[in-house]
């Protein structure tokens, strides 16, 4: 069967459709144009530090300074260049055929989180906007990432109460206002985040308000420890 679907449909470049020899992923020049996260990196967010990993836990200016209500997270890539327009793509283009090779590079980074009891869950996204959008990026993130890691994924355990405002152009403190209590623990599902360790998924992480959110969700719902992982990181340019 793979072979029949491999001789319909050759494997393609996630980012520039050029044909590639393996499947699910970036020819030569995209890999080699595209901010993958590796090395030193804060603890909390994954962003990329400068330095070198000698094995000492480091944390980012912003996570010194912001509440982050979870233990641990990573990141894949870099939100820019061509980790933007996979991000976009995925958000706005209906590029569901991105969630498998993005879940891979966002399993590599999450390996050194997940333990015996780890259970996946995404950011959940308001059910008005999942009619809109079809689906959730970040379920569909998360699914891929629980076959990558072999670890239960429940993708409504967690719910968003209201339907927020677009973030873009937001201050930080007012996305953290504004997000504030409107993720909640599904009243029944949520059962299953009990004494287990939490892997939360998004796609993308600007202020960490989304995540801070639903971590704290994930702590209401009975999680022994939260840690997060995105597709890509944020990061302002110094
Ligand atoms: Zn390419
Ligand atoms: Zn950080």
């Amino acid at each position: 069967m793979q072979s029949v679907v491999r001789a319909i449909y050759p494997p393609q470049c996630v980012a520039c459709e050029t044909l590639t020899e393996a499947e699910h992923g970036l020819c030569g020049p995209c890999w080699a144009q595209t901010a993958f996260i590796s090395g030193l990196v804060c603890d909390t967010c994954g962003a990329l530090q400068m330095g070198t990993d000698e094995g000492e836990r480091v944390q980012c200016d912003e996570c010194m300074t912001i509440a982050r209500p979870w233990d641990q997270g990573r990141a894949a890539l870099e939100y820019k260049g061509i980790g933007r327009r996979l991000v976009l793509g995925l958000k706005h283009g209906d590029r569901l055929d991105l969630t498998w090779p993005a879940a891979g590079w966002m399993a590599v980074r999450a390996a050194a989180l997940v333990k015996e009891n780890t259970v996946i869950v995404p950011v959940p996204l308001h059910w008005s906007r999942l009619v809109k959008r079809r689906y959730n990026q970040a379920a569909a993130l998360a699914v891929d990432l629980g076959k990558h890691l072999k670890r239960p994924v429940f993708v409504d355990a967690l719910v968003r109460l209201e339907r927020t405002k677009p973030l873009d152009g937001v201050g930080r403190a007012a996305r953290f206002d504004m997000l504030s209590g409107k993720i909640q623990p599904h009243p029944k599902r949520s059962a299953a985040l009990r004494d287990k360790s939490v892997l939360i998924v998004d796609d993308v992480m600007t202020s960490g308000a989304t995540l801070a959110a639903a971590a704290e969700a994930a702590r209401m719902a009975g999680a022994a420890n939260v840690s997060i992982v995105t597709l890509a990181r944020v990061v302002k340019d110094t």
